[in-house]
C-alpha cells in the first residue's frame, strides 16, 4: 500500500480524511499531544486494524477522539456533571476522560472494559475530519507499541510506511506528551496518565483528586490495573536508561566518572558545557519545561538505535507538565532513579 502524507493546509484534507475513515481505514492524525493512529471506534474491524499496526496488545483500551462536547451522550451513560465543567475548562485540549461506556462501543475499542476513553483533540483540521467522518475517532498514539510516541509526521512514517493510506500532517505537536488521563467513575476522580493538564489545574476543577500508583512506580505484568495501558513496557529506547537525579554538578560528576563511548547523555539546554566531550542530546530547556515535553519523545526516539549502549537522563523536577514529563521518562527508565547527590 502507498502511504500518501497531505498537510493540514490542503484543501482536500478534512474531505478525504474522512472517507478513509468512513470506509473502515486507518489514517494518522496530528493533535496538540502526539500524532494518532486514527480508525472509526465504532467498528471492531477497523479498530482491529490498530492493534495489528501497532503490534499493541488486546487488553490495552483505545482513546475516543470526539469533534465536540454533544458527541460524548452517545458514547456514554451516567456521566457526573464533572465531566461538563472539565471540558468546559479545558476542552479542546490535552485531557481524556474515562467514563461508563455506551453498548455501541465494541469490545475491541474499550478493551473488554465497561468504561470508555474520550477526548476532544486540539487541531481544528483533526476535529473538521471527526465531524466529518460522523463517528468517534479512536486514535492511540502512532507509534509501534512500547516505542516512544509519534510527534511528527516524519514520525509516524518512519513506523507505518506502507501500513497506511494516509498520514495527516500538521506539524510538530505542541505538547509533545499524550493526554492527562482522568477517572470520572471513581470518587474522588483518579490520574491515570499524567500529561498537558496539570494535576494542579484538575484539582482546581476537581477538588481533590487521587494519583494511581502506577504514574510512579513500575507495575508487574500480571498486575489487575485501571488503564491496562499502565502495566506494560514504554517510551522506550531499545537500551538502558538511567534517570540521574541531584544538581547539575553532582550529576555532571557522577555521569563524567561512569561515562564510557557508545554511551549518551539526554539533558537540558542549559547542561551542554558540563557534558563535554559525553555525547549530549538536548531535549529542551530547564528553565521553559515546555519545551521538554515538546521535545523528549523525538529525542527519545533517536536514542532508539543500536550504537547507543546506555542513557543517563536527565528530569526536570516539580509539578506542572515537568510531572508529566517524570512520568514517561521514568517509565522510558523503568523507573531506574540514581540520585547523584549521594555520591558526592
Ligand atoms: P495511547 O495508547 O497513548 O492512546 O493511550 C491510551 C491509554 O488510555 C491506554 O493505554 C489506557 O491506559 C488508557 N485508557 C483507555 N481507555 C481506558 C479506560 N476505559 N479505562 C482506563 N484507561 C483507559
Ligand atoms: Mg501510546
Amino acid at each position: 500500500m502507498q502511504t500518501r502524507v497531505i498537510a493540514t493546509a490542503d484543501p482536500e484534507c478534512p474531505r478525504l480524511a474522512a472517507k478513509l475513515l468512513t470506509a473502515g481505514d486507518l489514517v494518522a492524525l496530528p493533535t496538540e499531544t502526539v500524532y494518532g493512529l486514527g480508525a472509526n471506534g465504532l467498528d471492531p474491524e477497523a479498530v482491529a486494524k490498530i492493534f495489528v499496526a501497532k503490534g499493541r496488545p488486546n487488553d490495552n483500551p483505545l482513546i475516543l477522539h470526539v469533534a465536540d462536547i454533544s458527541q460524548i451522550q452517545t458514547l456514554c451513560h451516567s456521566i457526573p456533571e464533572s465531566a461538563y465543567r472539565l471540558a468546559e475548562a479545558f476542552w479542546p485540549g490535552p485531557l481524556t476522560m474515562v467514563l461508563p461506556a455506551r453498548d455501541i462501543i465494541p469490545k475491541r475499542t474499550t478493551g473488554g472494559l465497561s468504561t470508555v476513553a474520550v477526548r476532544c483533540p486540539d487541531n481544528a483540521v483533526t476535529r473538521e475530519i471527526i465531524r466529518l467522518a460522523g463517528v468517534p475517532i479512536a486514535a492511540p498514539s502512532a507509534n509501534l507499541s512500547g516505542k516512544p510516541s509519534t510527534t511528527t509526521a516524519e514520525h509516524v512514517l518512519h513506523d507505518h510506511n506502507g501500513k497506511l493510506p494516509l498520514i495527516v500532517d500538521g506539524g510538530p505537536c505542541r505538547v509533545g506528551v499524550e493526554s492527562t488521563i482522568i477517572d470520572l467513575t471513581e470518587d474522588p476522580p483518579r490520574l491515570l496518565r499524567p500529561g498537558g493538564i496539570t494535576p494542579e489545574q484538575l484539582t482546581q476543577v476537581l477538588g481533590s483528586i487521587t494519583v494511581d500508583k502506577a504514574v510512579t512506580a513500575q507495575i508487574c505484568g500480571d498486575a489487575v490495573v485501571k488503564a491496562p495501558g499502565m502495566k506494560y513496557r514504554h517510551y522506550a529506547p531499545q537500551c538502558q536508561v538511567l534517570i540521574i537525579n541531584g544538581s547539575r554538578e553532582a550529576a555532571a560528576r557522577y555521569i563524567r566518572s561512569q561515562y564510557t563511548p557508545g554511551d549518551r547523555v539526554l539533558c537540558f539546554e542549559e547542561e551542554l558545557p558540563l557534558f563535554e566531550g559525553c555525547d549530549p542530546l538536548p531535549y529542551g530547556s530547564e528553565a521553559d519545561p515546555y519545551t521538554l515535553s515538546a521535545g523528549l519523545f523525538a529525542a527519545l526516539r533517536q536514542l532508539d538505535d543500536p550504537s547507543v549502549r546506555r542513557v543517563f537522563a536527565r528530569c526536570p523536577q516539580g509539578g506542572g507538565i515537568a510531572y508529566a514529563v517524570q512520568n514517561r521518562l521514568g517509565k522510558a527508565a523503568a523507573f531506574q532513579i540514581l540520585d547523584a547527590e549521594a555520591f558526592v
